[in-house]
């Protein structure tokens, strides 16, 4: 049997791994997680440790490069897998000094091909293990200082986190179990382009993880031009989805939109995004935060297929409508750390 990845277990995986009380279990999880060996877990039988030290490891993603954006704090790095892929990683710095948010990878690539989306262009290579995604927030919280600490995580890297549902999901419980990482389960959130599946089980086995849905527009017919997966699954369908995580969470989800000129930055987009919203407060009782996120370039050689919509005018249209949202900042864009622009590159 291959070492288990010690960085992607809970104490209850690793006691039922190695036959260990659930009381030492938490003990060589919270050495494991402080960057200690195993036998820095005090309390637990040699013979026990020493199981655990032959049948498990603690793998690395290598560090490739660590960009600094000039334009704003946010951080990004390009780490490797052990088989060669390079994944991005996002550290966001939140507007309580001191407190970070980290945007990780689930995939290497993505099959999903979003028109707007750098990394929808590389196609989907794998699914990252759960130990590579917990990895990635391992290796932000190396860079702080002193006083520093990771707040939340959202799943908003490369690939579509729904399409690694397990592993996304062992990963989220990892990162919130109070021995491993400790972050508020509330303070993370599952970003999708709309895979109803996924998000009812997201409200089942995550039900504190709040639900981003990139709705890109409320119109289907433009929704499935740019976003491949709406042929699959129409919004009605990915609606009810998300209804049903309101519902049975009680969170109200993040709707993004990113306006493209002359593509979804109409008035007639501004309205039926104002409806769909009024429709969706009407059913649940929750009402979802809309986020306008500006487009961010995805062609480094300046060829660029569309252009940023104007952000200001659709604002004033969707509060028109009688929709207030908010602009999101998306910052590191000059080292390709903005929403869409991660490509794998170090
Ligand atoms: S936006 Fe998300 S789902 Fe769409 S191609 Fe990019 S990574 Fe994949």
């Amino acid at each position: 049997m291959l070492p288990l990845p010690l960085q992607a277990l809970t104490p209850d995986a690793l006691g039922r791994a190695f036959g260990v009380a659930l009381a030492d279990a938490r003990k060589v999880v919270a050495a494991v997680h402080r960057g200690e060996p195993v036998e820095a877990a005090t309390g637990v039988r040699r013979e026990v440790l020493r199981a655990i030290r032959e049948g498990g490891r603690v793998p690395a993603l290598e560090v490739r490069s660590v960009q600094r954006s000039e334009l704003d704090p946010f951080v990004k790095l390009a780490l490797a897998t052990p088989d060669g892929h390079l994944i991005e990683t996002v550290r966001i710095p939140l507007e309580r000094v001191g407190r970070f948010s980290v945007c990780v990878s689930s995939q290497a690539g993505c099959a999903l091909a979003c028109a707007f989306c750098a990394t929808g262009r590389l196609g989907l290579a794998r699914n990252l293990e759960s130990w590579e995604i917990v990895e990635q927030v391992r290796q932000v919280r190396a860079t702080l200082g002193p006083g520093q600490r990771v707040h939340g995580v959202v799943f908003q890297g490369m690939g579509e986190p729904l399409s690694n549902a397990d592993r996304v999901l062992e990963a989220i419980r990892v990162l919130c179990d109070p021995c491993a990482l400790a972050i508020d389960a509330r303070a993370m959130t599952v970003c999708t382009s709309g895979l109803p599946v996924g998000i009812r089980r997201l409200s089942r086995e995550a039900p504190k993880v709040r639900l981003g849905l990139s709705v890109f527009s409320a119109r289907q017919d433009v929704r499935r031009r740019l976003m491949p997966i709406a042929q699959a699954h129409p919004l009605d369908e990915v609606i009810d989805a998300v209804a049903e995580h309101a519902v049975t969470t009680g969170l109200a989800p993040m709707w993004a939109v990113t306006p493209l000129a002359g593509v979804n930055d109409g008035d007639d987009d501004a309205r039926a995004l104002a409806e769909l919203v009024r429709a969706f407060h009407t059913r649940t009782g929750v009402r979802p935060r809309v986020s306008v996120v500006p487009y961010n370039a995805i062609d480094v050689a300046g060829r660029d297929p569309y252009a940023r919509g104007d952000v200001s005018r659709f604002l004033g249209a969707l509060a028109a409508h009688g929709l207030r949202a908010h602009l999101r900042y998306s910052g590191g864009s000059d080292v390709a750390a903005a929403c869409g622009q991660l490509a794998g590159r170090a």
